[in-house]
């Protein structure tokens, strides 16, 4: 692939015959293979499966076969997904050697729908991280502007997208880490609601706040990869049985009458750049046809610090398993069994990691429990209810995805405050676990890229997408 094909192009390429699949696997491995020493978005390229799927891909088309809605689409896959036989690393030298021995769900699900997969995707460790310099592999530059950060943690995801290397991508979303990237890459980024798509083999952080998600050059497209991999898992006991409607179908252009809620506590902080490019968007959509309300999200303060409770409390746990005997990593130092799992943790988790397993293992401790993980619990379900009190009045939130552009390589780094402060606007959707995206709506004055955030009630999504690409219409 070479610049900036859509799905729909693709198909049509395929179908005329113009070029097979596995012409295609070869450009689009090619390019990104050329292109990847200027931002670090890879730390693999799966020649073998990709070529092999693509070959699969071209049989069925001879054969006058249905190949899927992602018929020899490139795409790349964030690495804390996991890849049957491909390395999985997250980001982390724990996991440097690491081959897992099945395929998530959703890559099973891309992969019957015609998706060849040609890389992993570099991203924060374990997915902590809102710049992509937590990587163990290196940071990746945002291609848009290569001194700076492209977001994080799925950063190498929304790199790739933007770069036109992969056409889509999938990344996961914690507390923000597909809307912020996105944002900051100029792509559109999806993070459905919680428990739309399976969470099987995908590698936990914060298992209850933890999503899959797409980015895609356009609306339609990110609409398309995820109706391929959203539905309900046996595997997966968090997944939910609701059926997936055909997100395209909503796709008609149309906001007239639609009620969009603008919060006003997600403005405070905003830069004036940012500010005024979603103020604009939420202009154009007015202009269009919707009704914009002035609402108010009070617990919206709170939900930094309650994220940051409750996502590093369940990562304290589910890092446990690194543990020196399972995952292939071992430290050589190690005289006794407690040593060993000292040693091997030490010396294998970054500085963020071991920060968020401390913090995690204080609020969970007995004497803080109550103070603050039961406490979290509580506001959390107060975040939750802002958005259902909200959603009995209007359709979709509008907001901005992040205060701030990418920021400069190194700029934030020695500041997690500063860092954690990134996620402001995105993880209030996360803790309430609706739909929620970001769409480009702009770029400020130094070219950089500003997402427009668009929020829904749960299981909502086709509305969301309708709003999006009724923007998207307007402004392309
Ligand atoms: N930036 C947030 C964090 O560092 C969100 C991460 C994510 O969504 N995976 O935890």
């Amino acid at each position: 692939m070479n610049g900036h094909m859509t799905i729909g192009e693709i198909q049509a390429g395929l179908r005329s015959r113009e070029f097979s699949a596995k012409e295609l696997a070869t450009k689009a491995l090619s390019h990104a293979e050329s292109v990847n020493e200027e931002t670090n978005a890879y730390l693999l390229f799966s020649h073998a499966r990709a070529l092999e799927q693509a070959e699969l891909v071209d049989l069925q088309i001879a054969e006058g076969k249905e190949p899927g809605p992602l018929a020899g689409v490139p795409v790349a896959v964030k690495d804390v997904i996991l890849t049957k036989g491909v390395r999985t690393t997250c980001g982390s030298k724990i996991l440097e050697r690491f081959v897992p021995p099945y395929d998530a769900t959703a890559v099973t699900r891309l992969e019957s729908a015609g998706g060849v997969i040609i890389g992993k995707t570099n991203c924060d460790e374990f997915a902590m991280g809102s710049s992509n310099e937590n990587s163990a592999f290196g940071p990746v530059r945002n291609p848009v502007a290569l001194d700076r950060v492209p977001g994080g943690s799925s950063g190498g995801s929304a790199a790739v997208v933007a770069q036109g290397t992969a056409c889509v991508s999938l990344g996961s979303d914690t507390g923000g880490s597909i809307r912020q990237p996105a944002s900051f890459c100029g792509v559109v980024g999806v993070t459905p609601t919680y428990g739309r798509v399976s969470r099987y083999g995908l590698v936990a952080f914060a298992s209850s706040l933890d999503h899959i998600g797409p980015f895609a050059h356009n609306v339609r497209d990110a609409a398309t990869l995820l109706r391929v991999i959203a539905g309900h898992d046996a595997l997966d006991s968090t997944s939910a049985a609701a059926p997936v409607p055909d997100y395209l179908a909503a796709l008609d252009g149309n906001v007239r009458g639609v009620k969009l809620g603008v919060p006003k506590e997600y403005f405070k902080d905003a830069t004036g750049e940012t500010a005024g490019l979603v103020e604009r968007a939420i202009e154009v959509l007015r202009l269009e046809g919707a009704e914009i309300h002035e609402i108010s999200l009070p617990s919206t303060d709170y939900a930094v610090d309650t994220y940051y409770v409750l996502s590093t409390a369940e990562a304290s746990s589910n890092l446990a398993r690194y543990d020196g005997v399972r995952y292939t990593t071992r430290s050589p130092h190690s005289d006794t069994l407690s040593d060993m799992y000292r040693n091997t943790r030490g010396e294998n988790f970054g500085a963020e990691v071991k920060r968020r397993i401390m913090l995690g293992t204080y609020v969970l401790s007995h004497g803080y429990y109550d103070a603050y993980y039961l406490k979290a619990q509580k506001v959390r379900a107060l975040i939750t209810r802002d958005f259902t009190d909200a959603f009995r009045s209007v359709d979709a939130i509008l907001a901005p995805v992040s205060p701030f552009p990418a920021f400069k390589l190194g700029e934030k780094v020695n500041d997690p405050m500063q860092m954690y402060l990134s996620d402001i606007y995105t993880v209030t959707g996360s803790l309430a676990g609706i739909p929620c995206m970001s769409v480009p709506c702009g770029l400020t004055t130094d070219g950089l890229p500003v997402g427009l955030q668009i929020l829904c009630n749960h299981f909502d999504e086709s509305r969301m997408f309708r709003i999006a690409d009724a923007f998207e219409r307007i402004v392309k």
